[in-house]
């Protein structure tokens, strides 16, 4: 059986649904696609449920700390696993139900429940019925990186997605990774109670940051009792009893790290190899992404890639804007481009790290004259109030044009904060706008004008 439609889109992600309300506003009939569960990571096993679970691992944290605050305590909190999961699978279960709802309620729009290949540029076959359209949008996502360990197959691991499941408190949670979804992890099962370990390859924990903000990170860390071992060449797991060695150094003592639990946090991998794309003739890049130009269009007419899978961004934010990229510019004949957006992202750990722009390392290859400013945020009055002032806020200027380079704000409110500096650089406007500027007291926001006035030459 063959249908015909406007368009399809494969992937019900951060992209699709909405490309599919607009199409189908726009009168166009479009077919959607999804073998999972509707709305993708985000919704699943990745924003929603990680930080439904982070919010009841800050609240765990804040009681334990209750007498700092003036109220009796008697320290000895401890968290129901069972209930924190119900908690997170209702949050992120509300979010899957409305993404199916919404779509199944849309004039013109057919949800397809199942797996979808590419036979050729304009067909696309979900089981035994084959999809017809002169537009395909690809929004499959990606999944976690399982890479071929010494060991692997013998020990069971744990991912981002297998993490949802749990329901009990490891005794001691082995986190592979020290990057974004293994820091999240980590700081979250230790305030819940579990003692944690995280091994990193390299040198140093979330290395696409500047130093000096790794280095606050591991310090946060490790003040919560987070044992982190760094430079771990050889890694390699074996089962012990009861529990799982990973095997961390080859030359070193202790070579290893025993624990009961172990999470791979090491990276994605995007969902393309079993698409049929080279039916369709869509080339991806060595490592499986979807090669896309500024416009998301792939090598072959009519085919779109959007979201974490053509590698151009791997966040919710990255692939929403790739839906708006892309609706823009074929309904409304927009001029939108993926380069004309500005990096930006948040590791959500307490206190979470935003982020803008450059890095210093970028900074210094930039060719011209920058400022810099750096501040603590226990010179922050209301990151003393509230009694959180660990982290700073570093920013970034074109010495010349007075336009903000970069932002890293490592302190509470950091994830929020961060978007007044996003905002004004995507204004163009110069940094002294800030600085005349009046804002609420007391907040982190209002130190920005200090933050800024004490701006030198970037070495
Ligand atoms: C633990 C974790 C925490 C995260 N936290 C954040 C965060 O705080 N903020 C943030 O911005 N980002 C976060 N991310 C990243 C974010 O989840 C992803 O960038 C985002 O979900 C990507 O959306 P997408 O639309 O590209 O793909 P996805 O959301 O992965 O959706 C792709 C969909 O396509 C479906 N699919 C795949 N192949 C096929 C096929 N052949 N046929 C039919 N359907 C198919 C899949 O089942 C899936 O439903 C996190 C990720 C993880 C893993």
């Amino acid at each position: 059986m063959a249908r015909h439609f406007d368009a399809i889109i494969i992937g019900t992600g951060q992209a699709g649904p909405s490309l599919a309300k607009r199409f189908s506003a726009a009168g166009m009939s479009v077919a959607i696609i999804e073998r999972n569960k509707f709305g993708g990571t985000c919704v699943n096993t990745g924003c929603i449920p990680t930080k439904t679970l982070i919010a009841s691992a800050y609240a765990a944290h804040v009681a334990r700390r209750g007498t700092e605050y003036g109220f009796v305590s008697d320290g000895n909190v401890r968290v129901d696993m069972k209930r924190v999961k119900a908690r997170k699978d209702e949050i992120s279960g509300r979010s899957n139900r409305s993404v199916e709802q919404s779509l199944r309620g849309l004039k013109n729009c057919t949800v397809i429940e199942g797996h979808a290949r590419f036979q050729s540029s304009s067909a696309v076959a979900v089981g035994d019925e084959v999809l017809h359209a002169d537009k395909i949008f690809i929004n499959v996502g990606g999944r976690a990186a399982v890479p071929p360990l010494d060991g692997i197959a013998e020990v069971p691991f744990l991912t981002n997605s297998s993490m949802m499941e749990v329901d009990f408190l490891p005794e001691h949670l082995v986190i592979v990774g020290g990057s974004y979804v293994g820091l999240e992890f980590g700081q979250m099962y230790r305030r819940f109670g579990s003692e944690v370990t995280i091994i990193e390859m390299g040198p140093r924990l979330i290395a696409r940051e500047d130093e000096d903000v790794s280095e606050a990170v591991r310090e946060i860390l490790e003040a919560e009792g987070i044992q982190i071992r760094l430079n771990a060449k050889c890694i390699s797991l074996a089962k012990r009893d009861g529990g799982v060695a990973v095997g961390v150094q080859c030359d070193e003592d202790p070579p290893e790290v025993l624990g009961t639990h172990i999470l791979l946090a090491v990276g994605r991998i995007p969902n393309t190899s079993d698409l049929g794309l080279e039916l369709a003739g869509v080339a991806t890049d060595q490592r499986g992404y979807i090669v896309v130009d500024d416009e998301l269009l792939t090598n072959v007419p009519g085919i779109w890639a959007l979201g974490d899978c053509n590698g151009r961004g791997a966040f919710t934010h990255t692939a929403y804007n790739d839906y708006e990229i892309v609706a823009d510019n074929l309904l409304n004949a927009g001029q939108r481009r993926v380069s004309d957006r500005i990096q930006t992202y948040a590791l959500f750990t307490d206190p979470p790290l935003g982020r803008c722009g450059m890095t210093d390392a970028d900074v210094r290859k930039y060719g011209r004259e920058a400022l810099a400013a750096k501040y603590p945020m226990s010179s922050v009055t209301r990151a003393v109030e509230k009694g959180e002032t660990q982290g700073f806020i570093k920013i970034a200027v074109d010495a010349e044009t007075k336009q903000i380079l970069g932002a890293s704000i490592l302190g509470t409110g950091g994830d929020e904060v961060i978007h007044i500096l996003l905002d004004l650089m995507y204004a163009k406007a110069p940094y002294t706008t800030v600085q005349r500027a009046m804002h609420i007291h007391p907040t982190v926001s209002e130190f920005l004008p200090t933050v800024l006035s004490k701006l030198e030459p970037f070495v």
